[in-house]
């Protein structure tokens, strides 16, 4: 990816890979058994600034341009796709935060998060909403006394160690994102256990039953939410997530690569079997094409081009299919080494299938991008 990066951000994207994967290289097989991540490693990334890499210097964060985050989550995917979601779910708090928070939630909020002091979580789907959040039923009513806030929200990535969560619901004049605290009155937060990936990411369901909310926790003018403020947030988050399948593309790649250039069968190193060469091939000249269209969103969001958003969809689509049909080649291609935790492969496998969910399915993609990408295509544009 080096000849697509400047001077700059090839030295950036450098010392960001030997940062993480110095410190936290096969440690994740560790974690995904111990079903979280360590302390330890949550400190490591405050002490690195991780949590304020996204947030403007003025809060105390790093400040970092797309491209620069981009190039920290495929950093972090190459290591623990829950290390990396961590980084993910509080940024996309933040980014909400920066973007259409109150000049007094800037102020207060964005130096903790920034620092880690405090850790962040986003509270979307239920158990009848994902794809489609206008189904929600979590209610933010107005009484005589404040908002209460009452639901049930499912798989909030890192909602067992979140201090503060952004909670999206119903209130009277549309869909409204408020803020709740993690020592809220009425809130009870219960782990979620036995996913199939993102074992470390420390899944939690949340159960409010009339939190009270002050005026001051409402992000944005109530009815925006839908429409303006949860597109945005899941802007970050896409534009993350198809980094970090990059980054575990790139890990599954290389286990897998190791391994076929050095194990002979029947008389040859299986990288001299065409089949072998057929599925290396398209994983190398994939994970290419998924690392460019990252770019390419990247820059678009650092230049604010308009068609930035399409752009963000078209690298979290194709990375993260391309993620998913070659960590499974990968698996075949190394036979039952592939199937060993301590290889690395088989997480990025299980963990391949979540990251084709989260933050738009395919199918939801599909319907987002296949008529922009018809017309501009039969209007003669490029696609
Ligand atoms: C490990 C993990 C971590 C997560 N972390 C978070 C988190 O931190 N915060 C949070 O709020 N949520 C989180 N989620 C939830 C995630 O965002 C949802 O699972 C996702 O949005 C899909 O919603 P759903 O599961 O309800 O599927 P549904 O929306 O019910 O979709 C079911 C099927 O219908 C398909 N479908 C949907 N719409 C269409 C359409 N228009 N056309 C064709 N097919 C369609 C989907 O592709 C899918 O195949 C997490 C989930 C997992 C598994």
């Amino acid at each position: 990816m080096d000849d697509l990066l400047t001077a700059a951000q090839t030295r950036h994207h450098r010392s960001v890979t030997a940062l993480v994967g110095t410190a936290w290289n096969d440690q994740s097989p560790a974690w995904e058994r111990a079903a979280e991540l360590p302390e330890e490693t949550i400190r490591w990334c405050a002490a690195q600034g991780l949590f304020g890499a996204m947030i403007p210097e003025a809060y105390g964060g790093l400040g970092w341009s797309s491209v620069e985050l981009g190039l920290l989550y495929e950093a972090l995917g190459r290591v623990s796709a829950s290390l990396a979601s961590l980084i993910n779910v509080h940024g996309m708090v933040a980014r909400t935060l920066v973007r259409w928070g109150s000049d007094a939630q800037r102020e207060t909020l964005l130096p903790d998060l920034a620092s880690g002091r405090r850790i962040a979580a986003v509270c979307l789907t239920e158990r009848d909403a994902g794809s489609d959040l206008s189904g929600i039923s979590t209610t933010l009513d107005e009484g005589p006394d404040g908002f209460r806030l009452n639901g049930t929200k499912l798989y909030t990535t890192f909602g067992r160690r979140a201090d503060l969560y952004l909670v999206l619901a119903r209130g009277d004049g549309g869909q409204v994102c408020c803020l709740l605290e993690r020592k809220s009155p009425g809130l009870e937060v219960a782990p979620m256990t036995g996913l199939l990936g993102l074992r470390a990411a420390g899944l939690a369901t949340e159960v409010m039953r009339d939190c009270p909310i002050e005026a001051a926790a409402v992000i944005g003018r109530p009815g925006f939410a839908h429409t303006v403020l949860v597109p945005h947030l899941l802007e970050h988050g896409r534009h993350a997530v198809a980094w970090m399948a990059a980054g575990m593309l790139h890990r599954a790649f290389s286990a897998c690569s190791a391994f076929v250039l050095d194990r002979e069968v029947f008389g040859r190193n299986a990288v001299d079997h065409g089949q072998v060469q057929s599925l290396v091939t398209a994983m190398g000249v994939d994970l290419a094409a998924a690392r460019g269209l990252c770019l390419t969103a990247a820059r678009a969001l650092d230049t604010a081009d308009p068609v930035a958003t399409r752009k963000v969809l078209m690298a979290k689509y194709l990375a993260c299919q391309v993620l998913e049909r070659h960590s499974a080649q990968a698996v075949q291609a190394m036979g039952a080494q592939g199937c060993l935790e301590e290889n690395g492969v088989a997480a990025v496998y299980r963990d391949a299938k979540i990251l084709n969910i989260i933050e738009g399915t395919p199918q939801l993609l599909e319907r987002l991008l296949a008529v922009p990408l018809a017309r501009e295509a039969a209007a003669g544009g490029p696609a």
